[in-house]
């Protein structure tokens, strides 16, 4: 596989780092929320996510790249209560239906999907950047990934300047007033604290740029 497309194997590397490191950091995430929510972050994105594995990724029969994501934003759509679970789970549905019946995606054809992804999320969710939601993240991780493709970076790099960006975004949520979500109900009191959704979408960035650059 040239080093400039993903295929359906790489993408299953993506889902199962990233719901690794859900396990992992699930009580940070759950502190996060904590904060300024219920303190269910880590447990809804980590069930969530064992269920992608228990009926995505380990099931013998190889699904194709676009039956792999709408697998995965089935099993959050119909595992995760709470905001995080419909917003991923339309992340990866529209992800899907970007990618449509091919058997890889190109850099451009990837970058597409994850913004169409992004824009799923920012229609569902009606969140703008500032809001203090998962969209500070997600919103930057892309368009930087987009800023490095034309820039004529190689898809690894790409992939490393959106992670970073997103952690960026990221970081950028604590002095925010949260705008959106449960966290909105504190008002000036959400400010001071890392939105829990920014971070886990921070994390799904990484795992992307992990996996392609060791592919
Ligand atoms: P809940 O808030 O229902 O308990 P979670 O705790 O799993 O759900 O997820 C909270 C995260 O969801 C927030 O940190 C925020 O990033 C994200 N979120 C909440 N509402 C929205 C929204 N309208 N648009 C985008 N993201 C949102
Ligand atoms: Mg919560």
């Amino acid at each position: 596989m040239g080093r400039e497309a993903v295929d359906a194997a790489t993408l299953r590397r993506w889902l199962e780092v990233y719901a690794a490191r859900l396990t992992e950091r699930a009580d940070h995430l759950t502190r996060l929320d904590a904060a300024i929510g219920d303190g269910d972050h880590g447990i809804n994105m980590d069930r969530g996510f064992r269920a992608v594995r228990e009926r995505v990724l380990n099931p013998a029969d190889e699904a194709p790249l676009d039956g792999l994501l709408k697998g995965v934003g089935m099993a959050l759509l119909s595992t995760v209560g709470g905001a995080a679970g419909p917003l991923y789970g339309t992340f990866f549905l529209r992800m899907a239906a970007r990618a449509g019946g091919k058997d890889r995606l190109s850099a451009s054809e990837l970058a597409a999907a994850l913004e169409a992804g992004v824009e799923g999320v920012r229609q569902r969710g009606r969140a703008e950047p500032g809001d203090k939601t998962m969209v500070d993240a997600l919103l930057p991780g892309v368009e930087a990934l987009s800023r490095a493709l034309a820039e004529g970076r190689d898809l690894a790099a790409a992939l490393a300047a959106a992670a970073a960006a997103a952690e960026e975004g990221c970081r950028a949520t604590v002095p925010l007033v949260a705008r959106k979500g449960r966290a909105s109900y504190l008002g000036e009191r959400s400010a001071g604290h890392q939105d829990p959704g920014a971070t886990s979408s921070a994390y799904l960035l990484r795992a992307l740029a992990r996996v392609v650059s060791e592919s």
